[in-house]
C-alpha cells in the first residue's frame, strides 16, 4: 500500500490530546505563567509541542505558553532555540523533583485546636498543593532575587546565542541547553537557581567564562567588543523599566 494512503492531505500529523496528569505537569514546571512573557491567567495558557509534532505528548517536548506568545513561536518571533533554551530552564529551575512532591503533597494547619484529639482532628484543615501555585525559592537563594534571577537568566541566554553562533563559524562542537545547567549543578551541589545568594558572583563569573570562551566572544575579547551588560548596567536597566 503506497505511505500517502495512511494520511489525511490536511494533517500529516495526528494530533492526540495530552494527558491530565502531563497537562497538571506542565503547568506545575511553568508555575502557572507564561515563560516568556509572564502572564499568569491560566484561561489564556496552552500546551505547544516544541518539536511541532503533536502526535508527541512526551513531557520534554511540550511547553505551556499564552496565545500570544504561541504565535510568536509560530511565526518565528520566538527562535526554536529559544523556545528549547525556555524549556531547559523550566526543567532545571522547578522547584520539586517528583520524589520530593511525593514527600510533601499536603499542607496541615490545625484551627482551633485544643488537647483533646478529636476536636484536633474535627479542626484540621488540610488544604491541597494548588494553596500556593507560585514557585518558592528559598528566600536565600538567587531565585528569589527577581533581578539576580533575571540577570542569570541573562547570561545563560548569552551563551545559549553565542554557542549558536559558533556554528556560523563553522564549529561542530556539540551543543545541548542542558549541559550548562547539569555542569553547573556539580560544581555549585545545587540547581542554577537554588544556589546561595552569597555566591551569585561567583556563579556569573563562570558563565561569563563560558561566554567568553565561545568564538564570538574570544573574538570580542581581542577587540575590546562587550560580550554582556554588567549586573549594574542590567540592574539600572530593570529598575528603570520599573520591574
Ligand atoms: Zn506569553
Amino acid at each position: 500500500m503506497p505511505k500517502t494512503e495512511n494520511q489525511a492531505p490536511k494533517r500529516p500529523k495526528q494530533r492526540k490530546s495530552v494527558s491530565a496528569l502531563t497537562s497538571k505537569k506542565l503547568y506545575q514546571e511553568a508555575d502557572n505563567r507564561c515563560p516568556f512573557c509572564g502572564v499568569a491567567d491560566v484561561a489564556v495558557l496552552e500546551i505547544h509541542h516544541i518539536d511541532e509534532d503533536p502526535s508527541i505528548n512526551k513531557i520534554e517536548n511540550l511547553i505551556v505558553v499564552c496565545g500570544n506568545c504561541h504565535s510568536k513561536i509560530t511565526r518565528g518571533e520566538i527562535s526554536p532555540a529559544d523556545v528549547h533554551a525556555k524549556k531547559m530552564e523550566l526543567f532545571w529551575t522547578h522547584r520539586t523533583s517528583p520524589r520530593q512532591a511525593e514527600k510533601s503533597p499536603r499542607q496541615t494547619v490545625s484551627v482551633n485546636a485544643v488537647s483533646v484529639s478529636d476536636s484536633i482532628i474535627a479542626n484540621t484543615v488540610t488544604f491541597g498543593r494548588k494553596r500556593s501555585p507560585r514557585m518558592q525559592y528559598p528566600v536565600d537563594a538567587i531565585g528569589a532575587d527577581t533581578i539576580k534571577k533575571g540577570y542569570i537568566d541573562y547570561l545563560i541566554k548569552r551563551y545559549f546565542d553565542y554557542r549558536q553562533a559558533d556554528a556560523s563559524y563553522g564549529s561542530h562542537r556539540s551543543f545541548s541547553h542542558a549541559e550548562i545547567h547539569t555542569t553547573i549543578q556539580r560544581r555549585f551541589k545545587a540547581k542554577t537557581f537554588f544556589i546561595h545568594v552569597s555566591r551569585f558572583e561567583e556563579l556569573c563569573d563562570y558563565i561569563k567564562s563560558r561566554v567568553d570562551q565561545s568564538i564570538q566572544g574570544k573574538r570580542n575579547r581581542s577587540r575590546g567588543v562587550l560580550t554582556y551588560d554588567s549586573f549594574e548596567k542590567y540592574e539600572a536597566e530593570q529598575l528603570r523599566h520599573g520591574r
